[in-house]
This record gives structure tokens, C-alpha cells and sequence, in this order.
């Protein structure tokens, strides 16, 4: 079983505070998106990787990925404007080739590990339809609302996940799921929610790693830079 790897990386790097794209900042030496694919080149079903960058900036995209061409089929490609456009649009540009699964996974998540990969990819093989890496929720969660946040509701968190990527999906039920969203306009903040949205099949979640988290704001890049250090 063979997979491709989709990697947006077009988003902004406003909440980090940064002029860069969040996918270009560096960690370590190294830029985030770089650091984000570097473990799926451990897998050798890994046979396509494609890149979503801003349109303004796949020469730049391209070259911090260069030391990557030797080992993957790789390719830059313009995003979107949200999150699911770039997916979509890496997801064009797999083409028809001999790939069985699509694994998708966010440039702003550089602490990617091969041991979660291998998992999201072995649940694949086994059959699921789709599958995201999740870590039980253990902080207990208030649903609030209004100025101040006035609390309205404790949610019990017996059963709840915190997802992350990268995602994996069975190519059929990708292309289905990206296909039917255009038609009918929808947008969803992760890619297996379209899976679930149009009853495309079953979507499981395998162990995730609380150390795979999504750097968003200037603390969690100043944590990834520690991590990165110690490692
Ligand atoms: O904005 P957020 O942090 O949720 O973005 C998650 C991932 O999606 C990031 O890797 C970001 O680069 C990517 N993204 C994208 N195209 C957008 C917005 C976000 O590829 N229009």
C-alpha cells in the first residue's frame, strides 16, 4: 500500500507574530516545513509529496525543500485560501499515479514523530477509511459565552479527543469527500470531518503524541525551539 503526503503550508504566520509564513519560520536550523516532512522519508510507501504554499511564494518553498528532492517525488503547488483549498489542490495534484492512501499533514506541526506516522499509515492498511491521531482530553472544559466569558456548561470529557495531523484517508474516499465539499460549498476546519459530514465511512482514531502540537502562537514556538535543543 502506497501513499502520498499533503502538506499545507500556505497559511499566515500572523499569530505567530511573524512576517514569515508560519511554514518558513526556523526551528533549529531548519525550516518548519522541512522538519514537518523529514520523518515520512522514513517510509518507504511514502511515494509523492505535495506541498501547498503561498502562491507568492512556492520559489522560496521550493528551495528550502530542496535537500528533500533527492529522496521523494515532491512537488510545490499554490494553497488556497483556507486550510481544506490547499488540501484540495495538493490533493489535484497527486494525479492518477499508483497511490492507495493520501496521509495529510500540517507544516505547522514540526515535532511529527515516524512512530504516529507509522500508526495513522497501519490503520489504513487494516482497513480503516479514514484515520487522525488523537490524545484524550485531560483538561476539564467549560462551554462559555459573552463579555466577560461567563461560564454556561461543564462538558464531561469521558470520550473526548483533541485530533491532530497528519490524517490519513483512503484515496477514493478523499477524492469523494473533496469532491462532493466543492459541490456543495462546505468547509470544515480538519479533513476527516468531510469523511464524517457525507458518511463516507469509518473514521477511527489511533494514539496520538502530545509532543505533535500545532504551533500557532510565539510560546509554542518558543517551546518547539527548546524541544528541538534538548532532542
Ligand atoms: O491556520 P492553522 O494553524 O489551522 O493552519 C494549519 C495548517 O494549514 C498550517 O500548516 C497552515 O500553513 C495550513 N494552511 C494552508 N492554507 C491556508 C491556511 C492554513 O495551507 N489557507
Amino acid at each position: 500500500m502506497k501513499f502520498a503526503l499533503l502538506v499545507p503550508a500556505a497559511g499566515s504566520g500572523s499569530r505567530l507574530g511573524s512576517e514569515l509564513p508560519k511554514a518558513l519560520v526556523d526551528l533549529g536550523g531548519e525550516a518548519m516545513v522541512v522538519r514537518a516532512i523529514r520523518p515520512f522519508l522514513d517510509c518507504e510507501e511514502c511515494r509523492k509529496i505535495v506541498v501547498a504554499a503561498p502562491a507568492d511564494l512556492i520559489p522560496d518553498v521550493q528551495q528550502v525543500l530542496q535537500p528533500l528532492w533527492a529522496t521523494c517525488e515532491l512537488s510545490v503547488v499554490a494553497g488556497g485560501a483556507t486550510r481544506q483549498d490547499s488540501v484540495g489542490f495538493a490533493l489535484d495534484a497527486v494525479g492518477d499515479r499508483d497511490i492507495d492512501a493520501v496521509l495529510i499533514h500540517d507544516a505547522a506541526r514540526p515535532l511529527i514523530t515516524v512512530e504516529t506516522i507509522r500508526r495513522v499509515f497501519d490503520a489504513l492498511k487494516h482497513g480503516a477509511d479514514a484515520v487522525l491521531p488523537g490524545v484524550e482530553v485531560s483538561d476539564t472544559l467549560k462551554a462559555v459565552a459573552g463579555m466577560p466569558p461567563i461560564v454556561r456548561e461543564t462538558i464531561p470529557r469521558k470520550g473526548l479527543y483533541a485530533v491532530q495531523t497528519p490524517q490519513g484517508l483512503r484515496i477514493a474516499v478523499a477524492r469523494e469527500a473533496f469532491r462532493r465539499a466543492r459541490a456543495e460549498g462546505l468547509q470544515c476546519t480538519d479533513d476527516v470531518a468531510l469523511v464524517e459530514q457525507f458518511g463516507l465511512g469509518r473514521v477511527q482514531i489511533c494514539e496520538g503524541d502530545s509532543g505533535n502540537f500545532k504551533i500557532t502562537t510565539p510560546a509554542d514556538l518558543r517551546l518547539a525551539r527548546l524541544l528541538v535543543a534538548a532532542r
